[in-house]
């Protein structure tokens, strides 16, 4: 069915849940650890929950209808889902990462993929030359975009074209824009990543991460490695997740909304330097985003006068929290040299740009006066 993106986010592709006597109209909580078999030989199509449950099922076919994959597998985590996305490499295999990569990735990359025999080069790829980095054993290139925290934007089409040229995989982490915004298997991609903590849960209140692919022989590869290393969804989290993405298309764009007004007053705010956020026109974030995606999402990050006034800010907001993780309908506001990129070497958090002076915001659905007014008032006090 080619029903539009919020009725999708309900209803995924149109299958109104008919398996259920009673008509349920919220798809119900499968609890259970396994399910029992008519005879010998014979299954219902569930055996056991961490290979399936109808209820994770039905929030895959959710996730995949929404990016445009042929399969969408939930796991306990982004990071989950990663680890489990890095098991496809074996030893001697080379990965393309881009620069500025969400820090747990990178603390994966480093700690323990590396151990494992991969290596890995950290590439801008919204500004390098990313071929001149491709070996003979290169085997795919990872990029996050927007990026993360310093929202450069990066050509999706051109490092599919680069990919392809080369037999490579391209893996894009989707985090920050949401499949609302943008849908990176339909530009090349052969692999999406989602943390489903983010914008798809959308409350600040479940664990979830996903891979959606674009072929077959990705799907049965990677949920070989899934039911074989046993991080699959839980069956009530799934439901959570079902029901935060009910509501992703009206908190994505009321999210947006807020976000380009807090940009206009952190822009006018003296003790701002610079504000990061690709919905800034006359920009080339501005320009290439619109090109790949239909929003800029609402996540911005601005860069103060000195340390001190970091620190003062992230102590004096009272409204806003001062906390790890995003796209959820509270405003959370981040320090990403201690926390999210606490394990990023203090060379390449420099290097990249990810100062003592940096602050992420994640906006949220509060009444943005109201956000304004924290902000302000934070930035007033001594
Ligand atoms: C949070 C995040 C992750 C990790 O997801 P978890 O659900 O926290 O494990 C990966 N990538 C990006 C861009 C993220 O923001």
């Amino acid at each position: 069915m080619d029903y539009g993106i919020e009725t999708q986010c309900i209803y995924g592709n149109g299958e109104h849940f008919d398996g259920d006597r009673t008509g349920a109209v919220s798809f119900p909580i499968y609890q259970t650890a396994t399910f029992a078999h008519p005879e010998v030989g014979r299954s219902t199509g569930y055996d056991y929950s961490r290979l399936q449950n109808p209820t994770r099922e039905r929030l895959e076919q959710v996730v995949a209808a929404l990016e445009r994959g042929i399969d969408a597998m939930a796991f306990t985590s982004g990071m989950a889902a990663i680890a489990v996305l890095m098991e496809l490499f074996r030893p001697g295999d080379h990965v393309i990462a881009d620069a500025d990569l969400y820090g747990g990735s990178v603390r994966l990359f480093n700690h323990i993929n590396e151990k494992n025999g991969i290596a890995f080069d950290r590439v801008d790829c919204s500004g390098e030359s990313v071929e001149g980095h491709i070996r003979e054993n290169t085997r795919a290139i990872f990029i996050e975009t927007p990026t993360n925290p310093m929202m450069h934007v990066i050509d999706i089409r051109r490092m599919a074209e680069i990919a392809r040229r080369h037999d490579l995989l391209l893996i894009v982490d989707n985090t920050f824009l949401s499949p609302y915004f943008q849908k990176p298997l339909t530009l090349g991609a052969d692999i999406v990543i989602h943390s489903g903590t983010k914008y798809l849960g959308g409350h600040n209140d479940t664990l979830a991460g996903f891979l959606v692919v674009s072929s077959v022989e990705l799907s049965e590869r990677l949920r070989f490695i899934l039911k074989t290393t046993g991080s699959a969804l839980s069956p009530f989290d799934s439901w959570l997740i079902l029901r935060g993405i009910k509501t992703l298309p009206i908190r994505m764009e009321r999210a947006q909304e807020n976000a380009i007004a807090i940009v206009k007053y952190l822009q006018a705010e003296e003790k701002v330097r610079r504000v990061y956020y690709p919905g800034i026109e006359g920009t080339k974030e501005y320009e290439l985003c619109r090109s790949q995606a239909t929003g800029f999402g609402s996540m911005l990050t601005f860069e103060v006068e000195s340390r001190e006034c970091a620190l003062r800010v992230l102590k004096q907001t009272k409204l806003i929290p001062f906390a790890e993780s995003l796209g959820g309908v509270e405003t959370l506001l981040t320090y990403p040299a201690t926390q999210t990129h606490a394990d990023v070497t203090e060379e390449d958090r420099i290097r990249t740009g990810v100062t003592d002076r940096i602050l992420r915001l994640s906006v949220g659905i509060e009444s943005v006066k109201d956000l304004i007014a924290d902000l302000k008032q934070a930035f007033r006090r001594e």
